[in-house]
């Protein structure tokens, strides 16, 4: 006998009533998007807030909820398909890949080996060598798939660890790293958050982090890199979250090879210039790299949570990443588990299989080229109207200021609040900035301008 909650899941397959309202609200939303706000007002932020903190004792009808989900969160969604989100470096979402993330969700596939998903496991062995040629990677180097460059940047520098380690005749896995021949870290001034991140979870300390001064745009001074060896660990960047800039590889990362040292690239959105005839100067010399970091949700354009760590050492970032269980049947295909933190993961290749074949090696040029385009339109835009760039444009990234912080901040504050645009301030070398990221296929040449505009009137209204 069915019990009765299986019964009322059954008949929500068979019906497909929830299903098909989710999709209706899913198309509004879609067409609603040209009117809605870059982030949402406070009457939406009040509403999504007065939904009950208690949970309900019993529950109710499939499509009521999907009906309720709607009506008290949408409105605090901030407007990521739309053209105008400029925030962090929010990539938005082809079309595309929105359609297969709806259609392999239905499969609820678990991505960790070969047995609990062959789909799963021979779309990431698919989407590994498309990568590897796209990103012009060395062909020894494996992909795992993971949340975000977070998780990446942490599995690269992981495989660091080990692999530094066991050259000096040291187990990690089973010694840990107390009494551990020292690591170094050398990493510019400007690493993102979430490398210094990897290196506390790691346990390399960050007071063992060498800092090496950056130049204007954030670019660590190649010069001023400390003599390398085969117990160090460099950290470049190829695209600095604020202005875009990407460390000199050509200059630095042959150069730590030849030393024994490992080089982590993160490119959580810069990487992906390695994949256009224009912007691939940018990456020149990556190559020379260890491992390498970056997000398929930002410049790509697929939904979250997608990011890929590349690691040439597979005996290394398999060996970090190890992990037993006699239930686990593994070595009957790719078990992507041995490349990622996680057992249990969604199968997020499946999207980026789709993006990757739907825009293909032509279309992938052509979508980072848009947003580098949009981006240098923004930049000429809105010096023409007299804000101060704080340092040339790079990539997809720009950042630009009025004459003192007080006026810089109270004009981003007007912009995030009038709903038109929305982009994220910061420090650069002491200095407030406005950061725009123009990460979404979606930005059209009048959205741009339409922003710009938007930072002018903020301007003028005092
Ligand atoms: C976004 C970003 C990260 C972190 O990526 P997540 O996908 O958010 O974990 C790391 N480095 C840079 C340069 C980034 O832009």
């Amino acid at each position: 006998m069915n019990s009765d909650l299986q019964k009322r899941m059954f008949a929500d397959l068979e019906d497909k009533r929830a299903l098909g309202r989710a999709v209706d609200l899913a198309y509004r939303y879609i067409d609603e998007t040209p009117g809605r706000r870059a982030f949402p007002d406070n009457g939406a932020l009040t509403t999504a807030n007065e939904s009950s903190s208690t949970l309900p004792e019993r529950g109710a009808d499939a499509a009521e909820i999907i009906e309720q989900l709607s009506s008290q969160f949408s409105n605090a969604c901030v407007n990521a398909i739309g053209g105008r989100y400029f925030g962090f470096v929010t990539g938005g979402v082809l079309p595309v890949t929105l359609a297969a993330r709806w259609l392999t969700d239905v499969w609820d596939q678990n991505a960790p080996l070969f047995r609990t998903s062959p789909a799963a496991a021979i779309a990431e062995e698919k989407c590994e060598a498309w990568l590897k040629d796209l990103l012009g990677l060395p062909e020894e180097t494996v992909a795992g798939f993971v949340s975000g460059s977070s998780l990446a940047i942490y599995s690269g520098l992981a495989a660091a660890r080990w692999r530094l380690l066991e050259r000096e005749g040291w187990d990690l896995n089973a010694k840990g790293l107390a009494g551990a021949p020292r690591l170094r870290v050398v990493a510019g001034r400007q690493a993102h958050g979430t490398v210094v991140k990897a290196v506390t979870l790691l346990g390399l300390g960050t007071d063992n982090i060498e800092w090496v001064d950056v130049d204007e745009c954030g670019r660590i001074k190649a010069d001023e890199v400390p003599d390398l060896d085969d117990k160090t660990i460099l950290l470049l960047q190829a695209g600095n979250v604020n202005g875009g800039a990407f460390d000199d590889f050509g200059a630095l990362c042959a150069k730590a090879k030849d030393a024994g040292s490992w080089t982590h690239v993160d490119g959580a959105f810069g990487l992906w210039a390695a994949a256009t005839k224009n912007y691939a100067h940018l990456t020149a010399g990556m190559e020379d790299a260890a491992s390498w970091s970056c997000d398929a949700h930002k410049t790509l354009n697929t939904p979250y949570d997608c990011g890929i760590v590349f690691c040439r050492d597979s005996e290394a970032i398999q060996s970090a990443l190890h992990q037993g269980g006699s239930y686990l049947e593994t070595g009957a295909g790719r078990d992507g588990m041995y490349m990622t933190p996680e057992l249990s993961r969604r199968a997020r290749a499946f999207d980026v299989w789709a993006a990757l074949a739907y825009l293909g090696r032509e279309g992938v040029d052509a979508l980072v080229s848009l947003l580098c385009a949009r981006t240098m339109q923004f930049a000429e835009e809105i010096s023409a109207a007299g804000f101060e760039l704080a340092a040339p444009p790079s990539f997809n990234q720009l950042m630009f200021a009025c004459d003192s912080d007080e006026e810089t901040q109270r004009v981003l504050r007007a912009v995030q609040e009038g709903g038109e645009a929305w982009a994220a301030g910061a420090d650069w070398f002491g200095r407030r900035i406005i950061r725009i990221s123009v990460c979404s296929w979606a930005t059209t040449e009048e959205d741009v301008t339409r922003s710009v505009n938007a930072f002018v009137a903020a301007r003028r209204s005092k």
